[in-house]
């Protein structure tokens, strides 16, 4: 038999009171973030939506010079839409999962092509969007056009299994936290209500020592008054993410210059570029079989060592082959100069094969050959 905790009841009340303490909480105690509109002004969605975007798995500290470089360089969604989807990649470079840039290009597009350069201001409209969830929906509907909607991301996740003490475990549980959060936004001020909870979860309720004494939510927690709270949310068990190894194949010229390939359109990191890699195993090919996978034949050289990178589902192991060229030979892909490479949409894992390669060979290895 479950318990009704008493603060179940009265939801209008505790709606009342929980959306009062966290905006005079909110008023006192607000981050400063640089894509945050000052108190009284009026949200930008564009900036709303390319934060939060960059946000997703990432830190506010992570994120901030990423956005300030985005934001001086497609300063508006119609610039964004008319950029090359390169350049857009290549300015990702770093905060990983490339599909976001891509969506965030394919979204800024639809909005210039289908909606005048206007962001729907509905939550609905929004979600209809390339890459736009429930919770960035619902972060730039609330918060740029003030529709009483919750954002829902892991902050208000646990912020909401605490107060109400759910004791579901993670994922299953989302959609019930999701009911009680919407319950509790108010009518007035609910974009401010979003960002309340999302700095209450990144600074106060965190994850494992929550602050309950600097809380304004205390009082009604009913996480805190079982004393559960630091071991919610649970989790589902993780499955162990299997292990796929493979070499990379970093081919150089005199100047330094790196030939790489692009990736499938469709997939993992797709479009973006890399160089030529083998197939991916649970074991490493012995280097003669390796080499058949090669772009050029040469005096390839296997780096000790190699090249770890953990993605969503799989860990992927790298070794590395490097070969230098006196002469560039021709392949299907294409070489790029150390400053293109800079700038141009590699993948941070296929970027640390890449360092792997030089890495005692900098300054640029000018006169060896291969
Ligand atoms: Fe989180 Fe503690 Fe506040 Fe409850 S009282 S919401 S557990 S910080």
């Amino acid at each position: 038999m479950t318990r009704k905790p008493s603060h179940h009841k009265g939801t209008k009340a505790k709606k009342a009171s929980t959306a009062d303490l966290l905006l005079a909480w909110y008023d006192k105690h607000r981050r400063d973030l640089p894509w945050r509109a000052k108190p009284g002004e009026t949200a930008d969605p564009y900036r709303v939506w390319l934060s939060e975007i960059m946000l997703q798995q990432t830190t506010v500290t992570a994120v901030a010079p990423y956005y300030r470089a985005f934001l001086k360089r497609w300063p508006t969604v119609a610039s964004l839409a008319a950029a090359d989807l390169d350049a857009v990649c290549g300015a990702w470079a770093g905060l990983g999962y490339y599909s976001r840039a891509r969506n965030l290009h394919r979204a800024a597009q639809t909005i210039v092509r289908d909606h005048g350069g206007q962001f729907p201001r509905t939550s609905a409209g929004l979600r209809a969007l390339p890459g736009i969830g429930a919770y960035t929906a619902g972060a730039i509907a609330a918060i740029a056009f003030g529709e009483p909607v919750a954002a829902m991301d892991g902050n208000a996740e646990r912020v909401i299994a605490r107060l109400y003490a759910v004791k579901d475990a993670l994922p299953k549980a989302k959609a019930r936290l999701a009911v009680l959060g919407q319950a509790l936004v108010p009518d007035a001020r609910p974009g401010d209500f979003a960002q309340a909870l999302m700095d209450l979860g990144s600074n106060v309720c965190v994850s494992k020592r929550p602050r309950c004494e600097a809380c304004p939510l205390a009082s009604l927690c009913e996480g805190r008054r079982l004393g559960i709270a630091a071991t919610l949310p649970r989790k589902a068990a993780k499955r162990a993410r299997p292990l796929k190894r493979g070499a990379a194949f970093v081919a150089l010229d005199r100047q330094g210059a790196i030939y790489l390939v692009r990736r499938p359109e469709k997939g993992l990191l797709g479009g973006m570029f890399q160089p030529p890699l083998g197939p991916w195993g649970s074991s490493f090919p012995a280097p003669a079989i390796a080499l058949s996978d090669a772009p050029f034949s040469g005096a390839w050289e296997r780096k000790p060592g190699l090249v770890r990178h953990g993605f969503t589902h799989f860990e992927l192991e790298l070794e590395i082959y490097v070969c230098r060229f006196l002469r560039r030979p021709n392949g299907e892909g294409f070489w790029l100069t150390p400053l293109e490479f800079a700038t141009a949409p590699v993948p941070t894992v296929m970027r640390k094969a890449i360092g792997h390669a030089v890495d005692d060979d900098l300054p640029l290895f000018v006169g060896r050959a291969g």
